[in-house]
């Protein structure tokens, strides 16, 4: 093993090459600008021997020639697969890490380190035994499991051995990245059965049995929320249009004792209307295909019956769950009745999709109910548990309200539609608001019962269509908040450590994407404040206006532009994972995001009980004064929800998995280089693994290296210091000069030809 060990003001850094057979190839010209050695060095360089740690190059970008860069790579590519860590790859570009992911992806090895983070690569299909309870087994009774194969399993196990730290346990964080079809989900779904097996309190893996009780019932919130929150788009036939993070809560013994979900800006608008070639929920074609002749007949999904809002794209294995999602609800504990109840609303929303109007006769005259809408109408009313002509004045006509006096006026056909697709939208996000909070009242434990946690954090990649809105601003924007605590958390605080430490240390310069950040939230004058405001003013939303006001204030900023060239009033931002052009034409609205107050007291006297429970505190505001009005926006119940997020995740230690899509049409074991390559970039892997390599992911504090190591010493005086209280961080100076004495000793003692060498020759210390 080789090990370079660096003194600091307050402890010792250490890095270890794990594989000796290993070559540390030489770095890349610029990162060894001076001669180093291996060996002892300390911040200040007191010791001769030393390593110094090199400037590190920028990593190359993405426009460097893909086979130039081969020329200098001095791994034998036949053994490339071999590489589990990619911190061991010199140099470390672009493609010297894409070359190693790929020689690992065609010899079938999907994980890979790289250095703090887990590259996980999607194999699109399912490969025997690489999750089963024997390989659970295995990395749960490693003794050292960093040491074991990369996989999910190693994250898994660092963070249930961390949290149950002896001096002060942690609780810890997984956050899974990647972008749409990545791997999210299946990774997060592969960290909770681990958990619900190596941390079950029944029999900590005997059986498959042992998955019971509260850990059986943490896993059945996957298919119920995976039924109602997921959809087949073109990106992936399971797409999570949610973003989640499930605390798996451990007592005093690290068993699992309960869990809590909090979710994230449900794609709602799903509902209503389905982008080209993509799906609606899962659950809806779930009844469709799963359910009795019985069920059908009460939820008017007899044969023949076509619904305008389930397109019929592509078909999926997750159709064919209905029994699976039925079955887990019960599991749960919610009740056959309540159950009805719920499918009963599913199959009203679906009535309701099929509702259209003509225009009526006369002007002054509401819309008209077109051809078979009537059928339609009284399904859906009967469904919902409301009266169908107060169903159909609810979507036609709007009622204004004058002081004490109400108007009723005809709304446009446009209009009527609008309202239709809130209605749909708003009872959709309610029931899937409800079934979160039933989920965490049968999961959650009693507070006492529970004293640390582990969260797992699945939230949808960055995206970029050819027309973004709100929804992708939103999702981008949470992204940026994730890339900025990796930025923090790891590679920017690691670095400020070794420099306050006085290590000879050169930045590896690494994407920070705070100014991004500004530009959306900064206060008052980034896009969201100045949206929140536009939204809040009662009047007609103008986009033009908006547009020119973001180019009044944020004209200089530099991660914004405007494409001068478009007909639309549109915004760009530079994201750290690339530029996406948002437009701005109905953004005002979907942040504003308004139910009507008469849509509101429909649902509120529906005869079906779950509707009258879910909105029965909710207030039907149609007396909003005019100027500011007291809206909460979706941008601001976005933003603060993403704030509380973040402080959980500031406290807690974090573990970084990214998913990486081999290739755009989630083909089995088929790898585009450039698909992958654009990932790597966009969450900035290479910087990682530069620092990784070049760092020191080790770190000994003196007091700890004393108590240690100490009485190994010949020194009665260091000997003595292991068992006084000056082994405190306060006497540092103190301890410093006693582990200075200790390296000093033990690097005396070496034996003749171990001593270091010059740079090249490889194995020294
Ligand atoms: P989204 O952001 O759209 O929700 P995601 O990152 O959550 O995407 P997943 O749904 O987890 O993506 O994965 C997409 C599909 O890839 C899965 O349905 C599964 O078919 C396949 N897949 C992912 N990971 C694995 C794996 N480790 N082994 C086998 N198949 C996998
Ligand atoms: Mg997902």
């Amino acid at each position: 093993m080789d090990v370079c060990l660096v003194r600091g003001n307050q402890g010792l850094f250490l890095n270890v090459l794990h594989d000796p057979n290993c070559q540390r190839f030489p770095a890349p010209k610029s990162m060894n600008s001076k001669k180093s050695k291996r060996g002892v060095t300390d911040g200040h360089g007191s010791f001769k021997k030393v390593k110094k740690v090199g400037k590190a190059s920028p990593p190359p970008s993405l426009n460097d020639s893909l086979e130039g860069d081969l020329r200098a790579f001095l791994i034998d590519e036949d053994q490339l697969h071999t590489y589990d860590d990619l911190t061991k790859v010199n140099p470390v570009t672009p493609t010297t890490v894409l070359k190693c992911l790929q020689a690992r992806y065609r010899a079938q090895v999907f994980y890979t380190h790289a250095g703090c983070t887990l590259v996980a690569l999607n194999p699109f299909q399912p490969i025997p035994d690489l999750y089963s309870l024997d390989v659970m087994r295995e990395y749960h009774s490693a003794p050292q499991p960093q040491e074991a194969k990369p996989h999910i399993f190693i994250v898994a196990e660092e963070a249930y051995r961390n949290v149950q730290g002896q001096l002060e346990p942690v609780n810890q964080s997984l956050v899974v990245s990647g972008e749409s079809g990545a791997g999210k989900t299946w990774t997060s779904r592969c960290l909770m059965k681990y958990y619900a097996t190596v941390a079950a309190s029944s029999s900590v893996l005997k059986s498959q049995d042992a998955v019971d009780r509260i850990e059986k019932r943490v896993l059945d919130s996957n298919p119920i929320m995976e039924a109602f929150g997921n959809a087949c788009t073109l990106r992936n036939h399971n797409s999570s249009r949610f973003g989640k993070y499930i605390q798996l809560q451990l007592d005093r013994s690290h068993f699992l004792v309960g869990a809590s979900v909090q979710t994230y800006l449900l794609e709602k608008t799903r509902v209503a209307c389905q982008p080209a070639n993509e799906r609606n929920f899962h659950i809806f074609y779930q009844m469709m295909k799963g359910a009795s002749s019985e069920q059908k007949k009460e939820w008017k999904m007899g044969h023949g019956q076509s619904f305008n809002w389930l397109p019929k794209a592509q078909k999926t294995l997750e159709e064919d769950c209905f029994q699976e999602t039925v079955e887990a609800m019960s599991h749960l504990g919610i009740k056959s009745d309540k159950q009805a109840e719920i499918f009963r609303i599913l199959a009203g929303i679906l009535q309701l999709g099929n509702i259209t109007f003509d225009p009526p006769a006369k002007e002054s005259e509401p819309c008209v109910l077109e051809g078979q809408s009537k059928e339609s109408l009284q399904g859906a009313a009967g469904l919902l548990g409301v009266p169908a002509e107060e169903l159909q004045a609810c979507l036609a006509v709007r009622t204004l309200v004058a002081g004490k006096q109400s108007i009723l006026k005809p709304c446009s056909l446009s209009d009527c539609g609008v309202r239709r697709d809130c209605l749909a939208k708003v009872v959709y996000a309610h029931l899937f608001e409800w079934l979160t909070s039933f989920i965490n009242r049968s999961i959650c434990a009693d507070n006492s019962a529970w004293c640390n946690f582990i969260g797992l954090l699945d939230v949808y990649g960055f995206e970029c269509f050819q027309r973004n809105n709100l929804e992708q601003l939103c999702i981008n924007y949470a992204n940026e908040k994730l890339q900025q605590h990796f930025v923090a958390h790891y590679l920017r605080a690691q670095q400020e450590e070794y420099v306050s430490e006085g290590l000879e240390w050169s930045f590896v310069r690494y994407q920070d994407n705070q100014s991004c950040l500004d530009l959306i939230e900064g206060n008052p004058t980034g896009v969201f404040p100045l949206l929140n405001e536009e939204s809040r003013l009662n009047r007609a939303s103008d986009a033009g206006k908006f547009g020119a006001r973001l180019q009044k204030e944020l004209g200089d900023h530099g991660s914004i532009s405007w494409d001068k060239f478009s007909q639309e009033p549109h915004f760009s931002v530079t994201h750290y994972a690339g530029p996406v052009s948002y437009q701005i034409q109905g953004m005002m609205e979907k942040n504003k995001d308004p139910v009507p107050p008469e849509i509101i007291a429909l649902l509120q006297a529906s005869a079906n009980p779950l509707l009258g429970q879910v909105f029965g505190d909710q207030e039907a505001d149609s007396t909003a004064p005019r100027g500011l009005s007291k809206v909460v926006t979706v941008v601001a119940k976005f933003k603060n929800s993403l704030e509380s997020l973040m402080k959980i995740l500031h406290s807690t230690t974090p573990h970084y998995t990214r998913c990486i899509k081999p290739n755009p049409d989630c083909k089995p074991l088929t790898f585009h280089k450039r698909e992958v390559i654009m990932q790597l970039e966009a969450c900035g892997i290479v910087e990682t693994i530069h620092i990784s390599a070049a760092g020191f992911p080790i770190r000994i504090p003196f007091s700890g290296f004393i108590q240690r190591y100490g009485l190994i010493s010949s020194s009665s005086q260091i000997k003595q210091l292991v068992h006084s209280k000056d082994v405190e961080p306060g006497h540092n100076d103190r301890l410093r000069t006693a582990v200075d004495a200790m390296v000093r000793e033990a690097l005396s003692h070496r034996p003749a030809g171990k001593v270091d060498r010059e740079e090249g020759e490889e194995h020294g210390t």
